[in-house]
C-alpha cells in the first residue's frame, strides 16, 4: 500500500487536528476539501488552514450529483434534511478517485466516534466505508484507538500507539489537543451545513414536496429571503439589500418581480402564478416596506419585459403566518 494519505479537510477543528497528527507522524499528506451547494464555509479559510499545515489542498464541488442524493437519500435523513451517510459515501467515493490520481493509498478524517448521531457511530462508519469501496482504509486519528485496526496499522504505516481515544460530543479533548499541538486557528467550526438548519430545512422540504429535485439555482433562491407558499406558488421576500439583489437577478431568469412604488422596501420574487398568490405577494411586499399602514399603495409587478401596477395594503399578520413556510412542528 502507498504510504501517502489523502485527508478530508473541512477546515473545522477536528479535521485540522487529524491532519496535524498524521503530519506529525511523518507521513505524506494531501488534502481534499469538499463543498456542496449547502456549505457555508469559506474556501479561503480552508486554504489558510492547509497552508499552515503545509499540505496541498484539492477543492471538489459536489453539485447536481449531491442534489439528487438530497432529493432521494438511500440511507435516509438526520434530524433535519441532512443526508450525512450518503454525503460521506459520495465524498469518500470521490476521494477514492482522487487518491488514485495522486498516488495516495489511504484516507484520513477528523471523525470522532459518537460525535454525530447519524454518521459517526461504528456501524454507520463501516457501512460508509463499504459502500464507498474504502473498507479498512480510513484512518480516524482522533478515535483510532477505540476502533478496529485499519490496514495502515496492520501494514506498519501507522503506529496505533500514536492514535487517540476521543469519543462523544464533548469538545474539551479536542480543545486540549489543539493547545498541545499548537493548532490555534480553526475558522470554520462545525455546523457549516445548511441541511442541518431547521429554517432552511423547512424550505427545502417544502420545495421537495411541491416541486421535485432542486437545481443549484433553486438552492440560491431557498437561501435568500422570507419564504411563503400560496397553493403551488412560492413567494420570496428579500430581507436586505444583498438578498434583494439576488432575487432581482433570479427574477431576470423567470418569475414575477414586485416592489412598492415610492417607498423603501424589499424585492419580492413570485415563482408560479394565480391571482390570489399575486395579490398576497403584493400585500407581503407592502408589509415589509416602509409604506404607511392602513392605506393602499402602488406595487410594481414585472414579468419579463411587461410591467404593471396594482394597489395593495399590508397583509394581515394572521394571514401572513398562515402562508409562511414553517419549521418542522410549527404548523
Ligand atoms: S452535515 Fe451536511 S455536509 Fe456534513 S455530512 Fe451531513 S449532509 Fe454532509
Amino acid at each position: 500500500m502507498e504510504g501517502k494519505a489523502l485527508a478530508l479537510l473541512s477546515g473545522g477543528l477536528d479535521s485540522t487536528l487529524a491532519v496535524k497528527m498524521v503530519r506529525d507522524m511523518g507521513l505524506e499528506v494531501e488534502a481534499v476539501h469538499f463543498t456542496t451547494p449547502f456549505c457555508q464555509c469559506d474556501k479561503c479559510s480552508v486554504d489558510t488552514t492547509a497552508e499552515r499545515l503545509d499540505v496541498k489542498v484539492h477543492h471538489v464541488f459536489l453539485g447536481e450529483e449531491f442534489l439528487a442524493v438530497v432529493a432521494d437519500p438511500p440511507h435516509g435523513r438526520g434530524s433535519q434534511m441532512n443526508v450525512c451517510i450518503d454525503c460521506r459515501i459520495l465524498m469518500l467515493r470521490k476521494a477514492k478517485r482522487l487518491a488514485e490520481e495522486i498516488g495516495a493509498g489511504f484516507f484520513v478524517t477528523g471523525e470522532v466516534l459518537g460525535q454525530r448521531p447519524m454518521s459517526q457511530h461504528g456501524s454507520a462508519m463501516r457501512l460508509i466505508e463499504r459502500e464507498a469501496g474504502v473498507e479498512s482504509l480510513v484512518l480516524r486519528p482522533l478515535s483510532g484507538k477505540l476502533m478496529k485496526e485499519t490496514r495502515m496499522e496492520d501494514e506498519g504505516i501507522v503506529d496505533r500507539e500514536k492514535l487517540l481515544d476521543i469519543s462523544g460530543r464533548r469538545r474539551l479533548p479536542q480543545f486540549e489537543l489543539a493547545e498541545k499541538l499548537g493548532v490555534y486557528d480553526y475558522p470554520c467550526p462545525s455546523g457549516g451545513c445548511l441541511l442541518t438548519d431547521p429554517e432552511f430545512a423547512a424550505r427545502l422540504r417544502d420545495y421537495l414536496d411541491n416541486d421535485g429535485t432542486p437545481t443549484i439555482e433553486t438552492i440560491l433562491l431557498l437561501k435568500a429571503g422570507r419564504h411563503f407558499r400560496v397553493g403551488s406558488t412560492r413567494i420570496v421576500v428579500g430581507r436586505n439589500e444583498v438578498e434583494n439583489n439576488i432575487l432581482e437577478g433570479l427574477a431576470r431568469r423567470g418569475g414575477t418581480r414586485m416592489e412598492v412604488e415610492g417607498h423603501n422596501g424589499p424585492v419580492t420574487l413570485v415563482v408560479g402564478d394565480g391571482e390570489d398568490a399575486i395579490r398576497k405577494a403584493a400585500a407581503l411586499t407592502v408589509r415589509y416596506s416602509d409604506a404607511p399602514r392602513g392605506e393602499p399603495v402602488w406595487v410594481v409587478v414585472a414579468s419579463g419585459d411587461q410591467a404593471t401596477r396594482i394597489q395593495a395594503e399590508a397583509i394581515d399578520e394572521g394571514e401572513l403566518e398562515s402562508i409562511r413556510i414553517q419549521k418542522k412542528g410549527k404548523k
